[in-house]
């Protein structure tokens, strides 16, 4: 249960408007914590005058949730900040029931699945209502298939570059220049990841359009390109190598955050260790105190650790060029303070990151300080293990267009009938034969994985600006019919394979 101190609180609502269960009410400008709180923290984290401060004692009758971090104090009768569990007469209940059947798909048949040709090298035809360069028909297991072809110059279009690394390549949201003009900007990070956009409609038609849509064929085409992100590090990229950072080159990608890191080796770490520090610049772990250090009999160290604390043993580090990504450069600043009252001398502490290349034990001196000593023989297995189960960093890439527009045209008189017809998997959309993920919602959004595209250097660029991906829309003849297809225009695909001219 929280309270709040209505001397310090100034009623700025922020702690209601966080409130995941709509708890908080602001009357005569203080807060004023309602039924059902779950004490998941959220106010206490956000309240910037630290007038919401958490009761030490759980509320009379509430269960302590462990299903999350959180570890919500859920209280009779209500649900804990997720919703997802109500406790009834002091049994947590899953309000949901499980979902046990799923809709039969409707796949497309397996004759569709990939192309009679593929479009690269096919060409463009220009204006739009002329039918697309190549639309060719034969035979899958008895079945007609036509595939429709064209290198389709596409201005919504850009590339989603993922680098695996650890390292801090910038803020996110900064822009990224190449050779000084602004190509796209820093993503949001995800997991292992730091991600780049580069390119998008509204780059490619500024000023730095050209630069940004050669950028993008660069990078699809698995050239190395030299990125320079704002405030931030320069980076050689090239998909399918290993990601080059400030001239570093990265070898290895994490293998989870520090809490993952906890709970994927906690049974490895017990016995050897009386405390580890995991550094990473996402969630820094505490083994001790972290539920998984509890699963496997530890009990709390006494060891505080730099960071912001999340929940139990986990806590948020600050993003920099030290160890795992945090602005952590000596591992002895990892360790803020030992408690002494729990602590006790000889205790042995493992400062590492979350792909083991870096690893510091400290021994616990009776005044509460810490001295570096060698690793010993069990650390360093522990170490290796770690390092052994992560994966290596390289630079991958998804190439990102919009093909629902005018580039219909070219494949059929009724657009929006191949859109749909798209949408129902009844036509297999591939980008130089590699399968294309469609976005949700309307039009023909996709993204594909550059690095399955059937030939090098499939795409290019138009100085309209655009790119140009090769696109291709494979589908039963009686589909292709269906839609409104240039069937005057169907070829058998043998005659285009022997290379016969129209
Ligand atoms: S955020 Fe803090 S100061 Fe603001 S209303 Fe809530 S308790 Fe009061
Ligand atoms: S602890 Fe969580 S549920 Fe309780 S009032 Fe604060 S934000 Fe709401
Ligand atoms: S799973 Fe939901 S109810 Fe349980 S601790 Fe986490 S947020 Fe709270």
């Amino acid at each position: 249960m929280v309270r709040i101190d209505l001397e310090l609180c100034n009623g700025c609502g922020l702690c209601a408007r966080n409130c995941p269960l709509g708890c908080i009410t602001i009357e005569g400008k203080k807060a004023n914590i309602g039924a059902g709180c779950s004490s998941c923290g959220i106010c206490t984290r956000v309240c910037n005058r630290g007038a919401a401060q958490k009761e030490a004692k759980p509320p009379a009758g509430s269960v302590t949730c462990s299903h999350c971090p959180v570890q919500c104090q859920v209280q009779e009768g209500f649900t804990g900040a997720c919703r997802r569990y109500t406790n009834i007469k002091g049994q947590l209940v899953r309000n949901r029931p499980l979902v046990t059947s799923v809709p039969k798909p409707t796949l497309p048949p397996p004759e569709i699945e990939w192309p009679l040709i593929t479009a690269i090298g096919a060409g463009t035809e220009y204006p739009c209502p002329r039918p697309a360069p190549y639309i060719v028909q034969g035979q899958r297991g008895g079945i007609e298939v036509v595939t429709v072809v064209t290198e389709a110059p596409l201005s919504y279009s850009g590339i989603k570059v993922k680098i695996d690394t650890n390292f801090h390549i910038g803020e996110e949201g900064a822009r990224v220049r190449r050779d000084g003009q602004v190509v796209g900007m820093v993503d949001t990070e995800e997991y292992g990841s730091k991600m780049l956009y580069i390119g998008g409609a509204n780059l490619l038609t500024g000023k730095s359009g050209f630069m940004a849509a050669r950028t993008i064929v660069d990078l699809a085409n698995g050239r190395r390109v030299v990125l320079k992100v704002e405030k931030g590090s320069t980076l050689e990229l090239q998909v399918g190598h290993r990601p080059v950072i400030d001239g570093q080159e990265d070898t290895t990608m994490r293998v989870g955050c520090g809490s993952a890191t906890i709970g994927l080796f906690a049974y490895h770490l017990k016995g050897v260790v009386d405390e580890a520090i995991i550094l990473d610049h996402h969630i820094i772990g505490l083994f001790s105190e972290h539920l998984a250090g509890q699963e496997v009999g530890m009990t709390y160290s006494g060891v505080i650790p730099a960071g912001r604390k999340s929940t139990r043993g986990r806590y948020f580090g600050d993003p920099g060029n030290g160890w795992g990504g945090t602005a952590i450069t000596d591992p002895r600043q990892a360790i803020k303070a030992v408690d002494m009252n729990i602590a006790r001398p000889g205790m042995r502490i493992l400062v590492t990151e979350t792909t083991a290349r870096k690893a510091a034990l400290f021994e616990v001196q009776p005044d509460g300080d810490v001295r570096e000593i060698p690793l010993t023989p069990e650390v360093r297995m522990v170490i290796e293990l770690i390092a052994s189960n992560c994966e290596e960093a390289r630079v991958s890439a998804l190439y990102v267009g919009g093909t629902g527009g005018s580039a219909r045209a070219g494949v059929t008189t009724l657009p929006v009938e191949l859109t749909r017809a798209v949408h129902r998997g009844e036509i297999k959309l591939t980008i130089g034969g590699a399968p294309a993920m469609l976005l949700p919602g309307g039009g023909i959004n996709f993204m594909v994985d550059v690095e399955k595209v059937a030939a090098p250097e499939a795409f290019y660029w138009v100085p309209t600006p655009a790119t140009v991906a090769p696109v291709e829309y494979t589908m039963l003849k009686s589909t292709y019919e269906r839609i409104g297809g240039h069937l005057h225009r169907l070829r058998p695909v043998e005659e285009v394979v022997a290379g016969v001219r129209d």
